[in-house]
C-alpha cells in the first residue's frame, strides 16, 4: 500500500532519492537485518553468483527500496524497478524477466498486488531461471519453454501475510523490517541535513524525530518543512530551533507525538464513534474514508506498536492510551 501522506511530487521524489544510502554501512538501524543481508551478499560473492532471493516486508517509508538498491550497489550488479500493479498480465512479467542481464537484481515493489498468472510464472522463474511461454489457445496451446539469465529478486510487500505461501517458500531471506527508534531517526535526520545543508541541532533533532512515526521518510518529510520554515521566518544561516520544529509541524497537522490527520481520524473513529470498539476494519475504512488496505497496513501498524489501539477477533479496540491522548474520558470499567 503507498502512504496516502506521501505527496508523489516530482521534486520531493528527487529529494527523497537523493538522501537514499548507498551502502549497507550508510543505512541507519535495522542492525538485524543489515548483518544478514551482508552475510548473504558476501557469500554470493565469494561464489561468484547471484544473492538469494530477498523478501522485505514492513510498513512504507521504512527503508525497502533502498535495500534493494543497496543490494544491487553492494553486489556491483544492475538494477531493475518494477512493481506488482505495473505487472497485470502474465505476459508483463514474460517481458521483464527475459530482458535481464545475467546477474541483475530485479526490485519488485508491493509484489502482492501482481496478478495471479504472474505468481505463477515467477515460482517457475525464481527456482529454476526458466519460464513456460503459452502460445495458441485451446486445444492447439503449446508451452515454449524459455531459458532466462540467472538473476537476483527482491520483493517488497507491507505485510509479507497478503503474499500466496508457495511464493514466500520460495525467498532464500525474508525480513521485517521495524519501526526505528528516536535515536535511529535522530542519526537519519543529521545525515539528510547535511545532505540537505541546513543546520538542525540535537534539540531541534530530537523533537523531529519524535513527531516521526518511527519512519525514516517522514522524518526526511518533516525535516524538509522545518527547513522551508527556517528559510522563511529565521534569520539568514540560522539553526533551526525546538520553537521552529513545532511551528512547521504544526502547519502540517503532525501532533506532539507524530500523529497526522488521518492516525488521528482513524483513533477519533474507534472512540468517539464506535464508543471505544470492538470495530470491524471495513467499517472503520468506510468511516474515515480510505482504503481497508491503508488503513491495515500503513495507519494501524503503528497505533498498534505505540499501543493505542488493541487488534481483538472481533475488531479494533481503543486503549486507555488513545482516550488520554484525544482528551475524552474513556467509559468507566462497569460500562463496558
Ligand atoms: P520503502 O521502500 O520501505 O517505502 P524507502 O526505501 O523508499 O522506503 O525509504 C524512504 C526514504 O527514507 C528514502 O529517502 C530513504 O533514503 C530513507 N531511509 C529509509 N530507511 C533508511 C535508513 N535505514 N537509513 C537512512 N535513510 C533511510
Amino acid at each position: 500500500a503507498r502512504d496516502p501522506r506521501e505527496a508523489q511530487d516530482e521534486t520531493e521524489l528527487a529529494v527523497e532519492g537523493a538522501l537514499r544510502p548507498v551502502s549497507l554501512a550508510e543505512f541507519v538501524g535495522q542492525q538485524k537485518v543489515r548483518g544478514q543481508l551482508q552475510l548473504l551478499l558476501d557469500a554470493a560473492r565469494i561464489q561468484q553468483r547471484p544473492a538469494d532471493h530477498i523478501l522485505l516486508s514492513g510498513p512504507p517509508g521504512l527503508g525497502k527500496t533502498t535495500l534493494a538498491m543497496i543490494v544491487a550497489h553492494e553486489s556491483g550488479r544492475p538494477l531493475r524497478l518494477s512493481s506488482g500493479p505495473a505487472i497485470q498480465h502474465a505476459g508483463d512479467l514474460a517481458a521483464l524477466l527475459s530482458s535481464l542481464v545475467p546477474g541483475e537484481v530485479l526490485f519488485i515493489d508491493e509484489i502482492h498486488r501482481m496478478a495471479r498468472s504472474a505468481e505463477e510464472m515467477l515460482y517457475l522463474a525464481m527456482e529454476d531461471f526458466r519460464i513456460d511461454i503459452m502460445v495458441g489457445k485451446g486445444a492447439g496451446a503449446t508451452s515454449i519453454p524459455l531459458d532466462l539469465a540467472p538473476f537476483t529478486l527482491v520483493g517488497a510487500t507491507t505485510r509479507s501475510g497478503l503474499l500466496p505461501n508457495p511464493l514466500r517458500d520460495r525467498f532464500g531471506f525474508t525480513a521485517h523490517l521495524e519501526y526505528y527508534e528516536p535515536d535511529e531517526l535522530e542519526r537519519v535526520i543529521a545525515r539528510s541535513a547535511t545532505v540537505l545543508g541546513v543546520d538542525v541541532p540535537p534539540v531541534a533533532r530530537d523533537e523531529i524525530a519524535r513527531r516521526s512515526r518511527g519512519t525514516p521518510r517522514i522524518a526526511n518529510r518533516l525535516l524538509r518543512r522545518v527547513r522551508d520554515y527556517v528559510i522563511v521566518h529565521g534569520a539568514s544561516d540560522a539553526a533551526a530551533t525546538e520553537g521552529d520544529v513545532s511551528a512547521a509541524l504544526e502547519l502540517y497537522d503532525v501532533d506532539a507525538i507524530g500523529l497526522d490527520r488521518l492516525d488521528r481520524a482513524v483513533l477519533d473513529a474507534v472512540v468517539r464513534r464506535f464508543r471505544g470498539g470492538p470495530v470491524g476494519l471495513s467499517t472503520l475504512a468506510v468511516t474515515v474514508g480510505e482504503e481497508a488496505e491503508t488503513i491495515e497496513s500503513v495507519v494501524e501498524p503503528y497505533l498498534v506498536r505505540i499501543g493505542f489501539l488493541g487488534r481483538t477477533p472481533r475488531g479494533r479496540v481503543a486503549t486507555p492510551e488513545a482516550y488520554a491522548h484525544l482528551r475524552v474520558r474513556p467509559p468507566s470499567e462497569a460500562l463496558r
